[in-house]
C-alpha cells in the first residue's frame, strides 16, 4: 500500500461524529499497551500521527484517520484497563460496542496481541465477542522483535489455541512496529479486503 496521505479527521466521542461519507473503515482494538499506536504509525509510515500512549488507557474516543482520500483507519480504545475509571468504561463501552455491532462502513476489525504473553481473559472475550457479532478479525500480534525468530511459530499457535480459532484458514500476522517486520503482509491482507 502506497500512503499518499493520511490525515487526522476526529476524534469522535459519539456515534454522530463519525465520518458520514461511506467510505470503508478498518478499526483497531487491542488491551491498552499492546503497541496499537506505534502500529498505527508503523503502518502509515508516520512518526507521530497515532499517539504513542505512554500513559495506557487515555485514549477514550474513536479516532479516524483519513487514508489516500478512500479510507478510513480507526483506532478504537484499549480494553482491559483498569486504571480508566469505572465512570469512563460505563462511557465508552456501549458507544465502542454500538460502533463494532452496527456501523455500516466497517469492513474489517484487526485485534492487536501481543505475542510475548498468552492472549488474556479480555482477549479471549473481545474475539469471541467480535466472532459472534459477525466481525471476525483479523488478528495481528503486536512486538515481534521482543521474541526469538525461533519462537515465532510456537508463539503464533499459542495465540491461535488461546482465542480458540477454528479455522486454519484465519491468519495470525506477526508485526514489529520497531523493525516493520509483518507491516507489508498486514497491508496485503487489508488492500485485498478493501478491494473486495
Ligand atoms: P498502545 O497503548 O496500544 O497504543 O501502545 P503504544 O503504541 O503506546 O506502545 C506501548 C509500548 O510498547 C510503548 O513503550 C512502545 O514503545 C512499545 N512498543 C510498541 N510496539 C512495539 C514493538 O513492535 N516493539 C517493541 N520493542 N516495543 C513496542
Amino acid at each position: 500500500m502506497i500512503i499518499r496521505s493520511a490525515e487526522f479527521t476526529i476524534s469522535a466521542v459519539r456515534l454522530e461524529q463519525c465520518p458520514a461519507n461511506g467510505e470503508p473503515e478498518i478499526a483497531f482494538v487491542g488491551r491498552s499497551n499492546v503497541g496499537k499506536s506505534s502500529l498505527l504509525n508503523k503502518l502509515l509510515n508516520r512518526r507521530n500521527l497515532a499517539r504513542i500512549s505512554g500513559q495506557p488507557g487515555k485514549t477514550q474516543t474513536l479516532n479516524f484517520y483519513h487514508i489516500n482520500n478512500t479510507f478510513y483507519l480507526v483506532d478504537l480504545p484499549g480494553y482491559g484497563y483498569a486504571r480508566v475509571s469505572k465512570e469512563l468504561r460505563a462511557k465508552w463501552g456501549p458507544m465502542v460496542e454500538e460502533y463494532l455491532m452496527r456501523r455500516n462502513s466497517l469492513i474489517q476489525v484487526v485485534q492487536l496481541i501481543d505475542v510475548r504473553h498468552p492472549p488474556t481473559r479480555d482477549d479471549q472475550q473481545m474475539f469471541e465477542w467480535l466472532h459472534y457479532h459477525g466481525r471476525t478479525p483479523l488478528v495481528v500480534a503486536t512486538k515481534a522483535d521482543k521474541i526469538a525468530r525461533g519462537m515465532y511459530a510456537k508463539h503464533t499457535q499459542q495465540i491461535r489455541v488461546n482465542l480458540g480459532m477454528q479455522s486454519s484458514q484465519l491468519p495470525v500476522i506477526l508485526t514489529s512496529a520497531d523493525t516493520g517486520y509483518g507491516i507489508q503482509e498486514v497491508w496485503d491482507t487489508l488492500a485485498r479486503k478493501l478491494k473486495e
